[in-house]
């Protein structure tokens, strides 16, 4: 069994995404990102502390945008205006998830799509389902896509499994594989909570990928022998021996999982940090698409 190491990847995805900035740089662009977080919520403010720190590491201006938890749908539609305006913002990303007077849909669709980092402007998930090459795809998905090709794990014909049908993560991520060419040409099944005899669809899968939102749903007999296992999950559970009362955990119950597996990931340490280096350079991208620095067809090859 192989540990397919996100972290390791997701460094030197960072190093390419380094060198594009010193080579923005080196003609007076500095790409820029905003991330805006409303209310409180301490996974989200880690989440984006993180975020912040990661694009100054890189070289990038990062804009750290935290709002009242009272902030209004007019203030913050505001707030990605003035975002949109500002020239030394090539990427806009909004923490989920918002309070609830905050009608999420609308917000995005305030975002210029050339800007829409996270890719979930329904210009950029019109582009992702036509297959063009400038779309901005969801972070978590693209670095799903990205870890299984790093890893030397081919994805052309082979039967992938996806438990989950989110905008965020399952619905791309389908797309992403069974689109034509390189890290793409999968047949996908994509499972989620209605699907009949649910273990009989995911032990077919060469390629399990798991994004649920379940701590440890995926047990030994939902796996075939021989298969990658992808754990998009990330679950808090209740741990008193932890300095923070709680753990992080997959949607998979890795020890009984693993000794199954040819490759599997980790939580933490797989597909997280792939997520971040993944919006890191859908920023660069969306800088070279703005400032006209792009050169090539598709900026995710
Ligand atoms: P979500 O929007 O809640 O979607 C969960 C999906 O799982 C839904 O499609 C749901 O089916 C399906 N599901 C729930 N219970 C099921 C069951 N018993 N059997 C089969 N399918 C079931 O969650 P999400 O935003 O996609 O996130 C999924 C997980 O990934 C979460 O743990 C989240 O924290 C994690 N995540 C990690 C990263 C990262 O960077 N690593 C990024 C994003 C999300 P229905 O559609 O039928 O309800």
């Amino acid at each position: 069994m192989k540990l397919l190491d996100g972290k390791a990847v997701a460094e030197r995805i960072n190093e390419e995404t380094r060198r594009k900035v010193e080579e923005l740089k080196g003609r007076g662009i500095i790409p820029g990102l905003a991330v805006v977080l409303v209310g409180d919520d301490p996974a989200s403010a880690a989440y984006v502390r993180n975020k912040d720190k990661i694009s100054r590491e890189l070289g990038f201006y990062s804009q750290k945008i935290e709002l009242d938890v009272a902030t209004t749908q007019q203030e913050l539609l505001a707030t990605v205006i003035r975002l949109n305006a500002n020239p030394a913002v090539h990427g806009i990303l909004l923490q989920s998830p918002q309070p609830p007077q905050i009608k999420e849909e609308e917000v995005v669709r305030g975002i210029n799509p050339e800007k829409d980092v996270d890719g979930f402007h329904p210009i950029n998930v019109g582009k992702l389902v036509i297959g063009d090459p400038t779309a901005l795809v969801p972070c978590t998905p693209l670095g799903c896509q990205r870890l299984i090709a790093e890893s030397g794990i081919e994805t052309s014909g082979a039967h992938v499994v996806i438990v989950g049908r989110s905008m965020l993560v399952g619905k791309p991520l389908a797309l992403l594989l069974m689109r034509k060419g390189k890290g793409g040409d999968a047949t996908v099944t994509v499972a989620h909570s209605r699907s009949r005899n649910l273990q009989d669809i995911t032990r077919r899968a060469d390629i399990l990928v798991a994004a649920i939102g379940k701590a440890g749903f995926i047990r030994s007999e939902f796996v075939g022998e021989g298969a990658v296992v992808i754990d998009v999950g990330i679950n808090r559970v209740v741990d008193p021996a932890k300095p923070r009362g709680y753990r992080l955990t997959g949607d998979v119950a890795f020890d009984e999982v693993a000794p199954k597996t040819t490759a599997i990931t980790p939580v933490p340490g797989g597909v997280g940090p792939m997520t971040v280096a993944m919006l890191m350079a859908n920023t660069v991208a969306a800088c070279q698409y703005q400032t006209g620095s792009f050169v090539g067809r598709d900026h995710r090859s």
